[in-house]
């Protein structure tokens, strides 16, 4: 069998593992990055919203997004959309964008391996001391002083060590990605109510000029049904701003799954971490992830290769990882969760209500609202000071959740 050494041990190349390499090797330690996949981001599996601030920090370039400064929620009776002066969401090229993040790995020294299936953890003593990968018909030793689990929601390595069952409560989610006939490029659709998905919603994020993805996400176990059947129905019927999209060509086809199971899993063990969909770092709200998976998977590197330097990696020297991302979001995912608890249970009739408080939010509320980025003093005055009651009561909920 063929075997490497290496200081660190990354298992998936998403935008975790990526950033968790490049943040490690950037600090001097020997990494392999493993990606089962022939190449980084074959598969899309997301749908690439994100936020331009964040871009912007994460040096992502321009060229990998689209701006976004309309946002426009629908249920089956009304409509609203709020707009701001200059754009902040953005909707990725999300190939361009994972496969920048993994050269910005490998410029820093990291090995990247593609087509390479982890299929067993090396433990000694019940540690991880690295990995065995499938790669064509042979397998390949990975030996390692620290291994890190950024394989998103499948998450082989903490779930091979017995230490996580697989995720219970998750989203599911199914888009196509189209050309279309009438693209307006800088307008989102969020698509709520029985019609479009009985515990999620729907979405149109354009990409570009001509070309936007189009999807269905549920709430599972709450909702049996299938996203890519309610997917396909809502394009055939040309529901909702479907039909204001005119002809459409499918180009591509997207399937993913993110946990919702909250803040659950322990993301810090003797030589090992998780980061990313496998810590479940997602809001569960608009199920939101991957600035959480880039951001942490750069703390996550940079306390694994410190560690790694010091000789120490045994979980309690990996413990500020942990501290710093459930600080940073911790009580804003808690919030998250229940307006998502809210937001399940509503009826058609009862979202045609819930936009009419929407639509009184500022586009800046509006955006934090959705990406629980809620400051505990901005919730306070949204709670106390807002002028509609409605409002007051939406934030109400946040606020008991701090
Ligand atoms: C339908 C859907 C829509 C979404 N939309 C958004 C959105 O608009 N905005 C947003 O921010 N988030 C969104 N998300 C969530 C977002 O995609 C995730 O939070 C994010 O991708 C997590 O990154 P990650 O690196 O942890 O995992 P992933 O992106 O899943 O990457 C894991 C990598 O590990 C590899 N891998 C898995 N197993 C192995 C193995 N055994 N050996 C080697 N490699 C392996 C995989 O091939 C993959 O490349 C969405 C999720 C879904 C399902």
């Amino acid at each position: 069998m063929n075997e490497y050494d290496f200081d660190l041990v990354i298992v998936g190349a998403g935008p975790a593992g990526s950033s968790a390499a490049f943040a490690a090797s950037s600090e001097g330690v020997s990494v392999a990055l493993l990606e089962k996949e022939e190449a980084v981001a074959e598969t899309v599996r997301t749908s690439g919203v994100t936020w331009i601030e964040d871009a912007k920090e994460f040096g992502i370039p321009e060229a990998c997004y689209n701006p976004i400064s309309n946002y426009s929620f629908c249920s089956p009776t009304k409509s609203v959309t709020i707009s701001d002066e200059k754009p902040k969401a953005v909707v990725l090229d999300v190939r361009k964008t994972y496969r920048h993040l993994a050269e910005e790995a490998q410029n820093s020294g990291t090995k990247l391996f593609v087509n390479t299936n982890v299929i067993e953890v090396l433990t000694d003593n019940n540690k991880p001391v690295g990995v065995i990968a499938k790669v064509s018909e042979s397998q390949v030793k990975f030996n390692a002083k620290m291994v890190i689990d950024c394989s998103g929601f499948q998450s082989v390595v903490v779930k091979s060590l017995g230490l996580a069952e697989q995720w219970g409560r998750f989203g599911a989610g199914a888009e196509y990605e189209v050309k279309a006939e009438n693209v307006q490029s800088d307008t989102w659709w969020l698509m709520v109510g029985q019609e479009y998905s009985p515990a999620g919603y729907a979405w149109i994020f354009p990409v570009s000029k001509d070309t936007v993805r189009i999807g269905v996400g549920v709430g599972k176990p709450e909702s049996d049904v299938d996203p890519t059947e309610r997917l396909d129905k809502l394009i055939e019927e040309k529901k909702g701003p479907i039909k204001d999209l005119g002809d459409i060509t499918k180009i591509e086809f997207h399937y993913g799954l993110i946990p919702n199971d909250g803040l659950s899993r322990k993301t810090v063990y003797d030589n090992l971490i998780l980061v990313g969909d496998s810590a479940g770092q997602a809001n569960p709200l608009v199920l939101e992830g991957i600035r959480y998976a880039i951001r942490f998977g750069r703390v996550a590197g940079r306390t694994a290769a410190n560690a790694i330097k010091s000789g120490d990696t045994t979980q309690k020297s990996l413990e500020p990882y942990e501290k710093n991302w459930k600080k940073a979001i911790e009580s804003k995912i808690n919030s998250a969760s229940k307006i998502q608890n809210r937001w399940i249970g509503l009826t058609d009739e009862e979202w045609e209500k819930e936009l009419e408080v929407i639509s009184e939010l500022s586009a800046d509320e509006f955006l934090d609202f959705i990406r629980a980025d809620f400051s505990v003093s901005s919730i306070v005055r949204l709670a106390t000071h807002h002028p509609k009651l409605a409002v007051r009561q939406l934030f109400n909920i946040v606020k008991g959740s701090q």
